[in-house]
């Protein structure tokens, strides 16, 4: 029976522990946390239907006006550094800052953490604009069953979206994919991913389940189920033994985080950082982590390194700002 056909069976524990052990011994047991620096809150498309944005579009009309401080996210990228997160992309910009701004703010982001960075700006051709301060770009892809795709993400064509990872591998950047799972899609279509997967060459891909948004066609729907995400994720694993893999989930279903590092996760994203850094919710994170038998690269409860680190003077009211933010527990 193939994988698909587990999936479609109910076999997820099968395919959970077959993930399991492919993922130590490929990845061993370490667990990163991810964040993902968002440069602006503009979206030149606005139309993808699951999206927030399309649900905020006659608002949206001045992309300079929606670029964030670049001193906070500056403050952001140190704070990360300090408790052991990884910077799982810069997001969005496109539109609201030049490409010469986004390299810039790259590579600044590569002196503060020493990492390079990698990208999730869109469909973009100026790939060989960037350096060494990139390691690689992500296509949002979303969903990959082409019809599917057309429907859900109808400004962002597939196809553009795999010339620009066929670029970048050109280039020598890595390639990465996001994908959401609850929009429709069958565990059938898991096909037409790992074409993708195989035939562009992905190095890492990043699942998210459905955040439900109001006023959007998904607004009343549900999202994914737990079983499901974590089916798909170890078929995922099974297929593809040494891809990346990083699994968003959301305050709301911290439950999923076990089951979805059992299954392959390597890494996990998708929290409001500051909000539940020290809470109960952010030792929820270790503690998941903790009892599917991993280690925690970063942590999510230790103030002394949050509040301890390279001193930027001009950075200092931002990460104030921050560190102020969160619960402190001590
Ligand atoms: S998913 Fe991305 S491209 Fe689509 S509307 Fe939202 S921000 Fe824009």
């Amino acid at each position: 029976m193939n994988l698909i056909n587990k999936l479609e069976n109910f076999q997820i524990l099968d395919l959970i522990v077959k993930a399991n052990k492919i993922t130590l011994k490929e990845h061993g047991n370490h667990i990163s946390l991810e964040r993902a620096i968002f440069l602006s809150w503009w979206c030149d498309k606005g139309d993808c239907a699951f999206c927030y944005m399309s649900s905020q579009k006659p608002k949206i009309k001045q992309p300079e006006k929606a670029r964030r401080n670049i001193k906070s996210i500056l403050a952001e990228a140190e704070l990360s550094r300090r408790i052991g997160w990884n910077i799982e992309f810069l997001s969005g910009g496109y539109g609201s800052y030049s490409m010469a701004e986004i390299k810039k703010i790259a590579e600044d982001i590569h002196d503060i953490t020493n990492k390079p960075v990698w990208l999730n700006i869109g469909i973009t051709e100026d790939l060989n604009e960037f350096g060494d301060e990139i390691i690689g770009i992500t296509g949002a892809v979303e969903i990959a069953n082409p019809d599917l795709h057309d429907k859900i993400c109808p400004s962002k064509s597939l196809d553009d979206i795999i010339n620009m990872l066929d670029t970048a591998g050109d280039l020598g950047f890595q390639k990465a994919i996001t994908i959401i799972l609850g929009l429709g899609e069958t565990p059938d279509d898991l096909k037409y991913l790992f074409d993708l997967i195989r035939d562009v060459g992905i190095d890492r891909i990043t699942f998210y389940s459905l955040n439900p948004h109001k006023d959007t066609y998904y607004g009343d729907k549900p999202s994914p189920a737990s079983l499901y995400y974590a089916g798909v994720v170890s078929a995922t694993r099974i297929s593809f033994p040494n891809l990346k893999i990083i699994c968003g989930t959301w305050i709301d279903n911290l439950a999923n985080i076990g089951p979805l590092i059992l299954s392959g996760a390597n890494g996990i994203t998708k929290f409001p950082l500051f909000k539940m850094f020290g809470t109960r919710y952010g030792r929820r994170v270790e503690e998941e982590i903790h009892w599917a038998g991993r280690e925690c690269s970063a942590t999510f409860t230790d103030f002394d390194l949050l509040t301890t680190g390279n001193y930027y003077k001009e950075l200092e009211p931002f990460i104030k700002r921050y560190i102020d933010k969160c619960h402190n527990t001590k």
